[in-house]
């Protein structure tokens, strides 16, 4: 079967896609692979209506709805490979299948790479995190660090005192010259510019970090951004043009409904974006189901 719309990525940006196109009555597939980027952390939060709910249960709740419209299907799985033209496009699963549509939606957001020091990765979502709006509030009031991982780091460090005391780890990576210097003692941030070499804790808990000189330093929490790639290699496959961003490349978007430099194709979400936080994702998703929709009529 040929279908109008294939969603691929069925999480915040995917699933809102194709509740528009649902809703417009169209035959869409939504394939996802069940990898959503927040699926380390127990809580979603700032979500309008589903603070501190559990990722996969906001999940479970939207495919519960969508099931209800009668021109979606869904796949669970992975795309392999992504081709073809507008009208023309064709995606082949892992498992050798082939599905053909008109236009496509790329919604497969991104994957993290975190700074490689011991013990940090273990902890990604729970103690460690990359987002003070999404977390900090857990975290009020205790020991905070922020870890270095690019040069703008100092932004997240003047920003943590608002949820609690704050360290600067630099680990090498911000020059801190007398303005930057300024600005953190103005905000109460102490610097830190020793690397941290291992993060110590019982389970996904931190108590301290080790830094290179052997001295440990009391800490709660972390929050630093990892580095950030598109999940999945099917922009590049289809030719879409991409930009920088501060943690990462993500597909380019032309002016107007989440289109990519290559016709037919919309992408939304995190990896469409270099601002990543999953009310922007659905807001982005509904933008791109309504642009793939549309171009399908005028
Ligand atoms: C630890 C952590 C906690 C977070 N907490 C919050 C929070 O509390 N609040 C908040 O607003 N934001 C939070 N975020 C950010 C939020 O997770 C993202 O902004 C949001 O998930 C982006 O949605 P998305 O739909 O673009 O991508 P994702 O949610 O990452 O979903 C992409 C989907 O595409 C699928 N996929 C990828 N490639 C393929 C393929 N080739 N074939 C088929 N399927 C594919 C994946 O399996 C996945 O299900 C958090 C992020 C992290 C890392």
């Amino acid at each position: 079967m040929s279908y109008d719309v294939i969603i691929i990525g069925g999480s915040f940006a995917g699933m809102s896609a194709a509740m528009q196109l649902a809703r417009a009555r169209r035959p869409i597939l939504v394939v996802d692979s069940g990898m959503p980027r927040n699926r380390f952390a127990a809580a979603s939060h700032g979500f309008l209506g589903q603070d501190g709910v559990a990722p996969a249960a906001i999940m479970r709740e939207a495919l519960r709805q969508l099931s209800a419209y009668p021109t979606v299907d869904f796949v669970h799985g992975r795309v392999a490979a992504a081709r073809g033209e507008i009208d023309r496009f064709e995606v082949e699963m892992e498992d050798g299948a082939v599905h053909a549509a008109r236009r496509l939606v790329l919604a497969t957001g991104v994957a993290d790479t975190l700074p490689d020091i011991p013990g940090l990765a273990e902890r990604w979502g729970v103690s460690v995190m990359h987002c003070p709006y999404c977390h900090g509030y857990e975290v009020r009031d205790r020991r905070i660090g922020v870890l270095a991982n690019h040069p703008m780091a100092a932004h997240q460090a003047l920003m943590l005192p608002d949820w609690g005391p704050t360290t600067f780890f630099t680990q090498g990576l911000v020059e801190i010259d007398a303005d930057l210097a300024a600005k953190l003692a103005g905000r109460g941030v102490q610097v830190e510019t020793t690397p941290i070499v291992a993060v110590l804790g019982e389970g996904q808990e931190i108590a301290a970090v080790r830094l290179a000189d052997d001295r440990v330093a009391s800490l709660e929490a972390i929050f630093t951004a990892p580095q950030t790639a598109p999940a999945s290699p099917l922009a590049q496959q289809l030719g879409c043009a991409f930009e920088d961003g501060m943690t990462g490349p993500h597909v380019k978007l032309e002016p107007g409904q989440q289109r990519t430099s290559v016709p037919g194709v919309y992408s939304a979400g995190d990896v469409a974006s270099p601002m990543h936080n999953a009310t922007l994702a659905a807001a982005a998703g509904v933008m791109a189901g309504i642009g793939a929709h549309q171009s399908l009529i005028f």
